[in-house]
């Protein structure tokens, strides 16, 4: 794709990075047929090409973002499957990163929209906050009609429809500490505790210790780790997404200066995606850069880390059929594709792969809750999908993706790492 940026222009290095992204499409469209969006709505403005010619003209002309630009990009999910698809190696990502944080900067949303924004990322990346909110949304719940009927308020209707009914306890498993391996020591790794996941269903962190543990590896939850940023990230809020990046930096450097790490484990790929990209994001501070990009380096899926350990035979192996459900923070952001199915197959599980996919399920962070229509849409077709496999349960690797699929599925929704736990000697997952 040709463009006309200026010399001065391209003197902005989040500019010169744009360019080279845009000059790299051929505007082929192979993109299209697998973008979420798209195939929901059947408008090439919300189809990744689309989107690329719209952020093109909006940075070209160094313009304040428009209504029309910043709805087309808001109904983007991020889900990246556009840039598995793509043959020319366009960094989609990186450009509507970019498209977003110039939006953030330039764009005065309706009220509503930014109290709702304002309020998402006051409350989500603190594990308390959130914890508190969760509380205080049970009693709102018989709202939610309401305010589904109030002109911009709909995202609060998701929220309290998202809501569990049940606020699990805080676990001491989330806080720092260190676990030590059993048996002989083969591995030392951090693990991310995270920020939503942590209030949501804390057992997935205990789960993940335990089996660490129990394979020979000992787990540290550093002192200073916190929310990863992602979901400030992709509303544009590039600074609080630094902040967020830096400090989790420091945590894991002293780290790996002070006892070593062999990988920095992540168990919901959605924050996976944006710790490998840490490099990236943080490039053009030369306090941080190096540091970001061992730290990066070390990110690995906690299903990515385990396929590198030769493990034990199963305890159990419980045959139960599962429906894998790849979230695209794993198979478009990560590339992870084939380590969850082999260490669920090697556990014992019937592995059944769902049709589409490669489509997004609707969750993509804030999305379920910022765009509730379109995601409703896409939840409904993963469910009907994931039904189809007649597996007696889903399994997957990412909280978003778990609350939002539990909230239309009849079958449980499990995280891949319950069930490898429960193969390995713990306990079997409630409401199987
Ligand atoms: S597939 Fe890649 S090169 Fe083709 S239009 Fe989409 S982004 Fe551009
Ligand atoms: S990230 Fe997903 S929703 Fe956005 S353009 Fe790409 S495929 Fe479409």
């Amino acid at each position: 794709m040709q463009t006309t940026f200026s010399p001065e222009q391209l003197a902005d290095p989040h500019v010169a990075e744009s360019e080279k992204i845009l000059r790299a499409c051929v505007h082929c469209g192979f993109c299209t047929a697998t973008c979420p969006t798209y195939v929901t709505l059947g408008n090439e403005l919300d189809s990744p090409r689309g989107r690329i010619y719209l952020i093109k003209d909006m940075l070209e002309a160094g313009r304040p973002a428009d209504r029309e630009t910043v709805k087309h990009i808001d109904r983007c999910l991020s889900c990246l499957s556009c840039m598995t698809t793509c043959p020319s190696g366009v960094n989609y990502m990186h450009l509507v990163d970019h498209a977003r944080t110039h939006i953030e900067k330039t764009y005065r949303r309706p009220l509503p929209d930014r109290l709702v924004r304002a309020l998402l990322a006051f409350v989500l990346p603190r594990p308390a906050r959130f914890r508190a909110a969760l509380k205080l949304a049970r009693l709102g719940k018989p709202f939610a009609g309401l305010f589904d009927r109030l002109p911009g308020l709909q995202p609060l209707a998701a929220m309290l429809r998202l809501a569990p009914a049940v606020v699990p306890a805080a676990s001491p498993a989330s806080k720092s500490s260190a676990h030590a391996a059993s048996g002989q020591k083969r591995g030392r790794v951090a693990l991310l505790t995270g920020c939503a996941q942590a209030v949501l269903d804390p057992g997935i962190n205990e789960r993940t210790i335990a089996l660490l543990n129990r394979v020979g590896v000992e787990v540290v939850v550093p002192p200073g780790e916190g929310c990863c940023g992602a979901l400030v990230h992709h509303m544009g809020k590039e600074e609080a997404a630094l902040a967020a990046a830096r400090k989790n930096v420091d945590a894991w450097a002293r780290q790996i200066e002070g006892g070593g790490l062999d990988a920095i484990v992540i168990t919901a790929s959605g924050c996976g995606t944006t710790i490998k990209d840490y490099g990236f994001m943080l490039r053009l501070d030369p306090a941080y850069a190096e540091k970001a990009k061992r730290v990066s380096a070390l990110a690995k899926d906690v299903t990515e880390y385990l396929a590198t350990l030769t493990l034990p035979e199963p305890k159990q192996r419980p045959g139960l059929a599962v429906a894998y459900h790849s979230a695209c923070s794993m198979q478009h952001g990560q590339k992870i594709t084939r380590q969850p199915k082999e260490l669920l197959q090697a556990a014992g599980f019937v592995v059944k792969e769902p049709r589409e996919g490669h489509l997004c399920c609707g969750s993509a962070g804030t999305y379920n809750i910022l765009q509730p229509e379109i995601s409703a849409r896409l939840r409904d077709r993963k469910v009907k999908n994931l039904t189809a496999t007649g597996a007696a349960l889903v399994a997957t690797g990412n909280i978003g993706c778990i609350t939002q699929i539990a909230s239309a599925a009849s079958m449980p929704v499990v995280h891949t790492v319950a069930l490898l736990d429960w193969a390995y000697g713990g306990e079997k997952p409630e409401g199987i």
